[in-house]
């Protein structure tokens, strides 16, 4: 399970694994993709803590996770 807070309807979601549409590892973070049981739609959210760091460089394949499901 994971715990998600949705940014459309701002509350806080447990969602199984089974709506998890995507995981993608990169150097900086893991991409989570996953299908919001609130809104119906489908948010990334990433972990790692070099995260914070790398946010600048992250946010452009952020924007892009079809694409970098090509990658997996
Ligand atoms: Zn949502």
């Amino acid at each position: 399970m994971l715990l998600i807070t949705c940014p459309v309807t701002r509350t806080d979601e447990l969602v199984a694994e089974r709506r998890i549409r995507s995981v993608v590892n990169h150097p900086t973070h893991i991409a989570l993709a996953v299908e919001c049981p609130s809104c119906g739609s489908v948010h990334v959210y990433r972990t790692g803590r070099r995260w914070e760091a790398a946010r600048a460089a992250a946010a452009g394949q952020a924007a892009r996770p079809a694409a970098e499901l090509t990658h997996a």
